[in-house]
């Protein structure tokens, strides 16, 4: 019999060292314990409960009959890019289309700017608690992750980015409003920011997903302060705010260098995002009063969770986004023991805190991106919960 080839390594080192450190994300894990079961009410993973918008779904079948399935150009449907330039203004940026680059997601566009700026021995800043993929990206490439804890009020300020001067980074990595915490900033706030990166000669990679998910008046991105338009990388797309998870349509606004990396990589990993997703996004930017509709549901959400949860716990108000991070740890449980005895004992999901960084521990993320009735009793099985197992 022929011997498996091995490349010449023992079985148990075929997979690259630095792919085998990698932790697995703590969300899928406790995603994983519920599927398939009805009995739970997940509040666990960030996906919009809404349908896509009838409208948008229209036009995707209708370019499906048409037979439109094939490749587009590596960078965009045309129609797309300038939608989004235009749409981008709205929070104050003023794009050319031949910055944009429509990518499988946002997390597509994540990986292709570290795969394009870090180098091994780089050093990034990532402010924790903070969405799962960014520390793996980095350590991927060979650099240096460094977290900046954030708590207890998951805010940025300029003299925390002052303090890792010594740390010589080339890039800090920017999300808000934020997942896990829902924290956002204002103008005044993001220019203080701007003042450390200038000082710090950062490249921002500034996630803004969330943006159109803001309850605290408009978004503004960093990219639109003065001096900030070469140093920043904006990543925005479809999942959230259009409810498109799965159409997988995110883009990216670079400056002329940093574009042309990351197109090299797109061009060679992924070609293009997917033709009938781009199409669906063309309608969405169209349909900027379904997402004001959605935001009201949410802020509604928002306001009955953070009610219900401070009655149990320290809260603080998200100003964006559809998550909420209160402070378990006075019920005398580690963020790991709550969330699996919540599941266990009440079928409520939750991710453990600890899942967006060690500074994480001590905390829940809910996401309250489910319908009313099933929010109501979620929280009311959270409260039982505390009151049978939490130290009195
Ligand atoms: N960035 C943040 C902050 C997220 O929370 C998520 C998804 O939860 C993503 C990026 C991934 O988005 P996409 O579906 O566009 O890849």
């Amino acid at each position: 019999m022929k011997k498996k080839k091995t490349g010449g390594l023992p079985l148990s080192r075929r997979v690259a060292r630095r792919v085998e450190e990698l932790k697995p994300s703590g969300i899928r894990r406790f995603f994983d314990l519920v599927v398939g079961r009805d009995d739970v009410i997940s509040l666990g993973v960030g996906e919009p409960d809404f349908p896509v918008p009838w409208r948008i779904r229209e036009e995707m079948i209708y370019s499906l009959e048409k037979g439109y399935t094939s490749y587009t150009s590596n960078i965009g449907l045309p129609e797309l890019r300038e939608g989004i330039a235009e749409y981008y203004t709205r929070f104050g940026v003023t794009a050319m289309p031949e910055q944009i680059i429509v990518t499988a997601g946002v997390s597509e566009g994540v990986d292709l700017a570290i795969r394009t700026l870090i180098e091994p021995g780089d050093a990034a800043l990532i402010p924790e608690p903070c969405y799962v993929s960014y520390k793996p990206l980095v350590e991927i490439c060979g650099g240096e992750a460094i977290t900046i804890p954030t708590v207890p009020d998951f805010r940025l300020n300029y003299d925390m980015l002052m303090e890792y001067k010594e740390a010589n980074a080339k890039i800090l990595v920017l999300n808000y409003p934020a997942n896990p915490t829902g924290v956002s900033y204002s103008k005044k706030e993001l220019e203080e920011i701007a003042d450390a990166v200038n000082e710090l000669d950062l490249i921002v990679l500034s996630d803004e997903i969330y943006a159109e998910l803001t309850y605290t008046g408009r978004h503004v991105s960093l990219a639109a302060l003065n001096g900030m338009e070469d140093k920043v990388v904006v990543f925005n797309g479809f999942s959230k705010a259009f409810s498109m998870t799965g159409l997988r349509v995110g883009y990216v606004i670079a400056p002329p260098d940093i574009f042309a990396g990351m197109l090299k990589i797109h061009q060679y990993c992924m070609l293009c995002a997917p033709i009938t997703g781009q199409i669906g996004a063309i309608e969405a930017l169209k349909s900027l009063d379904e997402v004001d509709r959605m935001r009201a549901e949410y802020m509604r959400r928002r306001n009955f969770v953070v009610k219900r949860l401070s009655e149990i716990f320290e809260i603080k108000k998200p100003e964006g986004a559809f998550y909420a991070f209160p402070k378990i740890s006075s019920t005398g449980m580690s963020s790991e023991e709550f969330a699996e005895g919540l599941l266990m004992k009440k079928n409520v999901a939750v991710v453990p805190g600890n899942a967006f960084g060690e500074c994480g521990e001590g905390y829940i993320r809910l996401a309250y991106a489910v319908k009313f009735d099933k929010l109501k009793e979620a929280m009311d099985r959270i409260k039982e919960f505390v009151e049978e197992y939490g130290k009195s």
